[in-house]
């Protein structure tokens, strides 16, 4: 094969990505790892990590992106910031068009993540910044002793809410159905928490306020069609993630929600491409699982590279 400006391309520096350029650093790899920003991805809006084997007393998502970020650098793996447009996998030497760049390369790792789901309501743009939230990490602390609404029933919204208790002085709970999604341990704790009012079978179809903040938020139960405005200083949406992966268009294949397909070496439709983490078509999205998909892509990639000489 040609020559290309590197083996290995990982797009992504979340906890898959990371985790996938430590094993290709210490494989003395020719790999680069292609972050927008700063390392760390989704992780780095979460209060604290307790289901990540080797840390009992828990950790913040901060705390576990520096140990990472300390981790690959102690191995020398080259990071560069930059913003993929496009992918070019055409033909032998995959092509990574950059803003700014193209590089080549003989394998990539995508491990672009996910993003939070908006609920498209009116009133949700409008008010990002000014009290509507995707983040309790970030913006919690804003309202201290404040009543805000939470949507959603998964993982993120509950452990979010309790987070949120830390700060506010009620938080509405608001979901779709009677039942939670999230894993049980975290359910026992918003039930056992006072300040947690949950409002079931329920959306929110408008997020109302005044020209700086959110003041109400109106709540239709779809059971019964029922309507109701509940006074709230914020609304806190977390109704699942979205894939990052406007940048793929059509280079893999994926699934009807947008993750990217992948075989259980994490080798895409592509040969030679990887796709990992919380943008891959997976039944578990953890931290773990992430880490654990990044080591066996780094493997896989090798070994690819190896095969076409
Ligand atoms: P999720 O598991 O997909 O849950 C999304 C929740 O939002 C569901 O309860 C869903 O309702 C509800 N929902 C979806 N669309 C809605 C809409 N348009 N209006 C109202 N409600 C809507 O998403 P997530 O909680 O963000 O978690 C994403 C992934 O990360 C999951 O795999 C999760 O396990 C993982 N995660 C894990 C942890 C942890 O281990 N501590 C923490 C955070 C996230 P239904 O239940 O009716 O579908």
């Amino acid at each position: 094969m040609k020559n290309t400006d590197f083996d290995l391309v990982i797009i992504g520096g979340g906890p898959a990505g990371l985790t996938a350029g430590l094993y290709a650093a210490r494989a003395r790899m020719n790999a680069v790892m292609i972050e927008k920003v700063v390392p760390g991805g989704q992780v780095l809006t979460t209060d604290w990590i307790e289901n990540y084997p080797g840390f009992p007393e828990g950790l913040s998502g901060g705390d576990l992106v520096v140990k990472l970020t300390e981790q690959v650098k102690r191995f020398n793996l080259n990071i560069e910031n930059g913003n993929v447009v496009s992918l070019d996998f055409s033909g032998d030497i995959k092509k990574i068009e950059l803003s700014d760049r193209t590089v080549t390369t003989k394998a990539v790792i995508i491990a672009t993540g996910a993003s939070p789901r908006k609920l498209g309501v009116p009133g949700e743009e409008r008010f990002i910044g000014k009290g509507v939230s995707f983040c309790g990490t970030c913006d919690a602390p804003f309202f201290k002793d404040r009543v805000v609404a939470a949507v959603g029933g998964g993982d993120t919204a509950v452990q979010e809410s309790l987070y949120l208790t830390k700060f506010a002085k009620k938080v509405y709970l608001i979901h779709r159905r009677d039942e939670l999604r999230a894993t049980k341990i975290l359910q026992e704790r918003a039930f056992a928490n006072d300040k947690i009012e949950f409002v079931w079978d329920s959306v929110i179809t408008d997020i109302e306020g005044g020209l700086m903040s959110v003041e109400k938020v109106a709540v239709k139960n779809v059971k019964t069609d029922e309507t109701k405005k509940l006074d709230v200083d914020g609304c806190f949406v977390w109704v699942g993630i979205n894939p990052n992966t406007a940048f793929v268009k059509g280079a893999v294949k994926v699934d009807e929600s947008g993750f990217i397909i992948t075989d259980a070496s994490m080798e895409t439709s592509v040969q030679g491409v990887f796709a990992i983490g919380d943008v891959r078509n997976t039944p578990l999205r953890q931290i773990v699982t992430a880490a654990g998909d990044g080591a066996i892509a780094s493997f896989s990639a090798e070994h690819y590279i190896e095969n076409i000489g």
